[in-house]
């Protein structure tokens, strides 16, 4: 990879898509270099998942193209783009327990038994989930469950992770602390990720970059303070709502 490259190693280029007569964004162009997080924030409905399931290969747009490290994957499959998509309800395999979950993805790509032993102790323990190993899915709380979907996605080191809403099921506390472990394991695994959230505090912990989709079109911010300034991206409006609401004034209209 050229160092030219290097800022658009995941490149979209004129992405349209449609379902019947609803268009749901046109002329979507985005990069994202190797290694980083884009976080990207907007309504409900808005076209955020769809986006990302073509970004990881599981749905097609109607025109446009997705390159990644300067090859056109327009048309390949998840595991050959090296693309892992993780929604809200972590899908677990209700048969297996928590260290099968984890080692699936290794099974398949039939690593020897020593090796995937030790890369899963390690996701385990990263995940703090050793004590777990030999629980079935039923049996944990939500956050575990999503614990243990993280596992299973980052065990096979992605090189590209796309995030939906991952973390909105869960309570702050666990939420916080999800948001913590996805940061040093993507970072530790150099896998470039697309986070979509509705929550702007998550975008701005997450983010390295940013970009909002609203309205059939997306915007790509410069750099996180032209994010923190724009007043559609709502940061100033969060802002002003916590400064004033801790004076104890009313929130003032938008
Ligand atoms: P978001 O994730 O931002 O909430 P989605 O990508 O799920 O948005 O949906 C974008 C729009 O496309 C919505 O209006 C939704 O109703 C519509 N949509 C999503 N999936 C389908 C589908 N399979 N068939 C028809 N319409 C769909
Ligand atoms: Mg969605």
């Amino acid at each position: 990879m050229t160092k030219a490259l290097a800022h658009r190693w995941l490149s979209v280029h004129g992405l349209s898509k449609t379902y019947g007569d609803t268009p749901v964004f046109a002329g979507l162009d985005l990069n994202l270099a190797r290694g980083q997080t884009l976080a990207i924030i907007g309504p409900s409905g808005c076209g955020k998942t769809t986006l990302l399931r073509i970004l990881a290969g599981l749905a097609r747009a109607d025109s446009g193209c997705v390159q990644i490290d300067d090859k056109d994957v327009t048309e390949a499959t998840p595991q050959a783009r090296g693309a892992v998509y993780l929604y809200q309800e972590p899908l677990l395999f209700p048969h297996l327990d928590v260290f099968e979950n984890i080692a699936f993805g290794l099974r398949l790509r039939a690593l020897p038994r020593a090796r995937i032993n030790t890369e899963v102790e390690t996701m385990l323990v990263a995940l703090e989930l050793t004590q777990l190993a030999r629980r079935r899915p039923e049996s944990l709380s939500g956050g575990q469950r999503q614990r243990v979907a993280f596992g299973r996605a980052l065990a096979i080191k992605p090189a590209l992770l796309l995030l939906d809403e991952p973390f909105s099921n869960l309570d702050p506390q666990t939420r916080a602390n999800m948001q913590q472990l996805c940061k040093r394991l993507t970072r530790q695994h150099h896998s470039s990720v697309v986070f979509v959230t509705h929550d702007l505090k998550e975008a701005l912990i997450m983010g390295d970059g940013f970009g909002r989709l609203s309205q059939g079109r997306y915007h790509a911010y410069q750099d996180r303070a032209a994010f923190c300034a724009d007043a559609a991206s709502g940061v100033q409006a969060e802002l002003a709502f916590w400064r004033d609401g801790a004076a104890g004034r009313p929130p003032r209209e938008s």
